[in-house]
């Protein structure tokens, strides 16, 4: 599917911006980039990057080097923490025109198998897409192809969004080094989340490994 087709979809379905979650790690590397990268991409620049389980997975289904983004954010969405990270990078959904190629997900690849057939990995026409792609289901994820697998920051880049792992109304010592480090590297409006009282995510983030593997630098 063309990007310009997949785009004229996403705005008939009223989907402004893009999402792309990650860890404060993996995010700087992405901001040194200045580019939204792919893990191979981000791996391949030998700048840091969080490992995630699917890792090796993803390399034998052939996504390691595709750029994912969501259609929500979905941390507001779920009222939980975001698996991905607590760094939300926001864009407007004209980022896609600046791929080569885009396939949107049917089901998470971490739940595909080697042999999981094509036409059960993605959409594959633009009816299809038309038809079931709904921007409440986590599952289906937007991927986008580049020859180097990153698609550099411009002005489809919007805005960053971080978490604050603590209850505390004050910002936290982990939100404050975050923002800062964020703040180094992009001019980008920076925001503290703004949660629900019935938002999961400080309960989420009690455990405090998960914490630490997400803010650490
Ligand atoms: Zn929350």
């Amino acid at each position: 599917m063309l990007p310009e087709e997949v785009y004229d979809v996403a705005q008939k379905k009223g989907m402004l911006h893009f999402f792309h979650a990650n860890s404060l790690a993996t995010s700087i590397s992405l901001l040194k980039l200045n580019s939204l990268a792919s893990r191979k991409h981000v791996e391949s620049s030998g700048l840091a990057q969080t490992v995630q389980y699917t890792d090796d997975i993803d390399k034998s289904l052939g996504v390691w080097n595709d750029v994912f983004l969501d259609t929500v954010d979905i941390h507001r969405r779920a009222s939980r923490r975001n698996n991905y990270g607590p760094i939300l990078f926001v864009f407007d959904s004209k980022i896609i025109l600046s791929a080569s190629g885009v396939r949107i997900t049917k089901t998470n690849p971490s739940k595909w198998q080697i042999n999981t057939p094509i036409e059960q990995r993605y959409f594959t026409s633009i009816a299809e897409l038309d038809t079931d792609w709904n921007a409440g289901n986590f599952d289906q994820m937007i991927t986008l192809q580049t020859p180097n697998g990153a698609i550099p920051f411009d002005r489809n880049f919007l805005s960053v969004i971080i978490d604050d792992p603590a209850t505390g109304d004050a910002p936290s010592k982990d939100y404050i080094a975050a923002e800062e480090e964020v703040s180094k590297l992009t001019n980008r409006t920076i925001t503290r989340r703004q949660c629900t009282s019935w938002c999961k995510c400080k309960e989420n983030y009690q455990s405090s490994w998960i914490t630490s593997k997400m803010f650490s630098i």
